[in-house]
């Protein structure tokens, strides 16, 4: 079972990390640094987090983590980086100021191949506010993040592979407040009246799972197999990957530069981020929107509906897609849970209001398996094409 693989190694598909972790080009280099003559703890890379740092002495360094803003989300971001002077156990103290300890800790030396943390190596103490990680380092720097750090680049290098192939078209469709490209990518079907396919993702910076949930399902949608042809035939296919970017390149726990949180603003519309894909949106035929997915993570495996037999299908795409995907995967442990909250101005209840079809948010747990989250990604896309080419 897929699930057994405990302290696995997680590797981004090849695919999207290509490029190595960039340096952040402001010139701050030595002031989020601490340093002893053991090693060195800094944050000055892409999708970093540390609010400051203090040495206690020279094998052990504490890092302050503070979100972005407050009131937030318990999503308690970091990620740091180790670079050693002389090989040898270290600790690393993490303090949390507003929300207690979440995501375990990852490894990786190049920023592709990650692993984690063994249990035994961490001591969450029983207030969750302050974690101690013993960590062996040799002479490679060392980053040390809250999940795999999948950045800007990274997400840009996937767009663009797609969106090199000849039946995919990317758009610039706007820009976040720091001017980081919205960008989207498209097919479009070869019927005179298609219907769409919309999937937007990264609205959440730390919530990596879905992320990588989101690449796989695309992968398969926009692959070669014959079920995605006769799908991308019938079918528009709309992709916003990366709705968040300044927060996915400072290590938000959760907002963008505002201190909005860009899933609560689908409604007011009041962020450069949500009308860029409010922009998209408003281009679709009023009646040709099918289906709407939104890609995030929590932590257990849970896809938010709108209530059972309420998804403005007559045949019931929700309960049919989710059947069937669990039908193919019974190992795969997954929730469902139905509401339809008018005044949670999330995407979800913004595409329902508007178009009465299924809009769903994608959840994937902190910690699944990231073999399971790719795998299962694929099945979820296969059945979804599968159902949406039999209604037509
Ligand atoms: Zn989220």
């Amino acid at each position: 079972m897929l699930r057994t693989l405990l302290f696995m190694v997680l590797t981004l598909s090849a695919a999207c990390t290509q490029a190595p972790i960039q340096e952040t080009s402001i010139g701050i280099a030595e002031e989020n640094v601490c340093q002893t003559e053991v090693f060195k703890v800094d944050a000055n890379f892409s999708a970093a987090n540390m609010a400051s740092c203090a040495v206690t002495d020279p094998r052990t360094i504490e890092v302050l983590l503070k979100p972005e803003d407050i009131p937030i989300n318990p999503s308690p971001w970091y990620a740091v980086r180790l670079t050693p002077m002389q090989a040898g156990p270290v600790r690393l103290v993490l303090i949390y100021e507003e929300h207690p300890h979440r995501y375990k800790p990852k490894l990786s030396f190049d920023g592709v191949t990650w692993s984690a943390l063994p249990g035994d190596r961490v001591d969450a103490k029983a207030s969750g506010y302050r974690v101690t990680l013993d960590i062996d380092l040799d002479d490679r720097p060392l980053f040390v993040s809250g999940q795999e750090l999948f950045t800007n680049e990274a997400h840009e290098t996937w767009t663009k592979g797609h969106g090199a192939k000849p039946f995919v078209s990317m758009a610039q469709i706007g820009a976040s407040i720091e001017g980081r490209p919205i960008t989207m990518i498209r097919t479009d079907a070869r019927v005179d009246t298609p219907k769409t396919v919309m999937l937007v993702g990264r609205q959440h910076p730390p919530e990596v799972t879905g992320a990588l949930a989101m690449v796989s399902f695309t992968d398969e949608v926009l692959g070669d197999s014959e079920l995605a042809q006769q799908f991308r035939d019938k079918y528009d296919v709309i992709i916003i990957p990366n709705l968040n970017p300044d927060g996915v390149e400072h290590g938000h726990w959760r907002h963008n530069m505002a201190g909005i949180d860009l899933n609560r603003d689908w409604g007011p519309f009041t962020q450069p981020e949500t009308q860029s894909a409010k922009s998209v949106i408003d281009e679709i035929e009023s009646n040709s929107l099918a289906l709407f997915l939104d890609f995030h993570s929590t932590r257990r495996n849970v896809f938010y509906t709108q209530p059972i037999g309420a998804d403005g299908t007559e045949y019931g795409f929700t309960a049919e897609w989710l059947a069937r995907a669990r039908k193919k995967l019974p190992d795969y442990v997954f929730d469902r849970q139905g509401s339809h909250n008018v005044d949670l101005p999330t995407s979800k209840t913004y595409i329902y209001e508007r178009f009465g079809i299924p809009a769903i948010t994608y959840e994937l747990g902190d910690e699944t398996d990231r073999t399971e989250v790719a795998e299962t990604a694929r099945i979820f896309a296969q059945e979804m094409m599968q159902i949406l080419l039999e209604q037509e």
